[in-house]
C-alpha cells in the first residue's frame, strides 16, 4: 500500500474535535456492536455537541441499525456486503470495506471512532489517520496486528489516536503526554470469571460459564478473552504500540474488584491510578470530548460501598495466553498477528463446543510455532498472514 497522507492538519491540535459550528461530526465503525451502541447512548446525552455523520454497522443486527439510522439521521450508512436495508431516501449507502475507508476520510469528519471486532476495520483506521483524523480507538486488534505500521502512519500524517479500551484511557489519563519520567505501566486485570478455578476445572468450562463476566458488559469474543487471560495480553500489545513503551516496562495486576483501571508508576515512586464504575460509557465519552470531559451517563462509583481493593500476580500457567502474548510481543513482526488470528479461530470453536476452554491455548501455540513468521511492513503483509493463520486454524 501507498503510503501517503491526504491532509497536512496538525494532530496534537485540541482543537481538531469541533468543525465551524461548534459540533463535532462523528463517524461510528462498528454501530451496532457493544462499544457501538454505547457510544450513541453517550452522544444522545449530548445531542447539540456531537452530530452522527456516518454509521458503519449491521453485522450482528441490521434491525438494530435500521433503528440507529431512524434516531440518528446519518449522511451515511455503511453495511457488510451483500446486506441491504430501507434507509431515508437522503441517505448515501455504502458497503463493506470500501465504504468503511470512504466514511473515515469524510472531510467533514472530525472523530472516527473504530469499534469494528477483528481487523475488519484496518485499512479505514489507517486512512483516517492518514487523513490527519482522530481516531477513538476502540478495538485493540487494530495495534496487535499492526502496531508499527499504524503509529508510523500517526505520526507521519498528524492523525491522533485517543483509545477507548478501559485500561489504555485510564493509562492515557494518567500520563498525561509525560514519557522520559515514566518507570513502568500497569494495567489492571479483573481476573475474568475463572480466577479461582484450577487447572482441572478449568478443563470442563462452558461457553456460558465463561460468557458470564463478572463487572463488565461486553461482547462474545472479548468476554472469553478476558476468561482466558488474552485480553490482557492484546492489551499489554496495544499499549506498547500506543505508548511507545518497551514491553518489559508494562505488567499486569490482577484486581478482581476492577474499580482501579490502570495505573502508571513514575521514577520518583509515585503511582497514579485512574478509578471509577465498569463502565465502558466513560472511556467512550474521554475519547469523544477530549481534551473535555463530558457527562458520560456512567452511574458514579460510592467510595463508601467498596470493602477494599486487592491486587495479585496473574498465574500464567493457568492462564498462559498472556505470557505467549508478551513472548509474541518480543518476537515482533508476524508473531503477534498470529497470536490474534489463531486466538480469534479458537474462541469461536470454543464458543461453537468444537474445542474445550483448555484447548485455546494449545492451538495458539501451535499456530504460533507452525506459521514462519515472515516479516510485516505492509496491511498487505499482515492480511496475508492472518489468512495463513485462519487456514491453519480450519483443521480444528
Ligand atoms: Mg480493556
Amino acid at each position: 500500500m501507498e503510503l501517503t497522507c491526504s491532509s497536512s492538519r496538525g494532530g496534537n491540535s485540541p482543537c481538531q474535535e469541533e468543525d465551524s459550528n461548534g459540533i463535532t461530526q462523528v463517524v461510528l465503525l462498528g454501530s451496532t456492536g457493544s462499544v457501538g451502541t454505547q457510544t450513541l447512548e453517550v452522544i444522545s446525552l449530548h445531542p447539540r455537541r456531537f452530530r452522527v455523520l456516518a454509521l458503519a454497522g449491521g453485522r450482528n443486527s441490521v434491525d438494530l441499525l435500521r433503528r440507529q439510522v431512524e434516531r440518528f439521521r446519518p449522511e451515511y450508512v455503511v453495511l457488510p456486503p451483500d446486506t441491504e436495508v430501507e434507509l431515508p431516501p437522503d441517505t448515501r449507502l455504502l458497503h463493506g470495506e470500501h465504504g468503511l475507508r470512504e466514511v473515515a476520510t469524510l472531510p467533514l469528519a472530525d472523530v472516527v471512532v473504530a469499534a469494528t471486532s477483528g481487523i475488519v476495520g484496518l485499512e479505514a483506521v489507517y486512512e483516517a489517520l492518514g487523513a490527519g483524523k482522530r481516531v477513538a480507538l476502540a478495538n485493540k486488534e487494530t495495534l496487535v496486528a499492526a502496531g508499527s505500521i499504524i503509529m508510523a502512519q500517526a505520526a507521519r500524517c498528524g492523525g491522533e489516536i485517543i483509545p477507548i479500551d478501559s485500561e489504555h484511557s485510564a493509562l492515557f489519563q494518567c500520563l498525561q503526554g509525560r514519557g522520559e519520567e515514566v518507570k513502568r505501566l500497569i494495567l489492571s486485570a479483573s481476573g475474568g470469571p475463572f480466577l479461582r478455578k484450577s487447572r482441572e476445572e478449568l478443563q470442563d468450562v462452558t461457553p456460558d460459564e465463561a460468557l458470564s463476566h463478572p463487572l463488565w458488559n461486553m461482547g462474545k469474543k472479548i468476554t472469553i478473552d478476558s476468561a482466558t487471560l488474552m485480553n490482557k495480553g492484546l492489551e499489554v500489545i496495544e499499549a506498547r504500540w500506543l505508548f511507545n513503551i518497551e514491553p518489559e516496562r508494562i505488567s499486569v495486576v490482577i484486581h478482581p474488584q476492577g474499580v482501579i483501571h490502570s495505573l502508571v508508576e513514575y521514577i520518583d515512586g509515585a503511582m497514579l491510578a485512574q478509578m471509577g464504575p465498569a463502565d465502558m460509557r466513560m472511556p467512550i465519552s474521554y475519547a469523544l470530548g477530549f481534551p473535555q470531559r463530558i457527562e458520560s451517563g456512567a452511574t458514579p462509583l460510592e467510595l463508601t460501598s467498596l470493602t477494599g481493593l486487592t491486587f495479585e500476580e496473574p498465574d500464567t500457567n493457568r492462564f498462559p495466553l498472556l505470557r505467549l502474548a508478551y513472548e509474541a510481543l518480543s518476537e515482533g513482526g508476524a508473531a503477534t498477528v498470529v497470536l490474534n488470528a489463531a486466538n480469534e479461530e479458537a474462541v469461536y470453536a470454543f464458543l461453537e463446543g468444537r474445542i474445550g476452554f483448555c484447548d485455546i491455548p494449545v492451538w495458539v501455540e501451535r499456530a504460533l510455532s507452525s506459521i514462519p513468521h515472515a516479516p510485516v511492513e505492509t496491511l498487505e503483509d499482515v492480511r496475508e498472514i492472518d489468512r495463513k493463520t485462519r487456514r491453519f486454524m480450519a483443521s480444528i
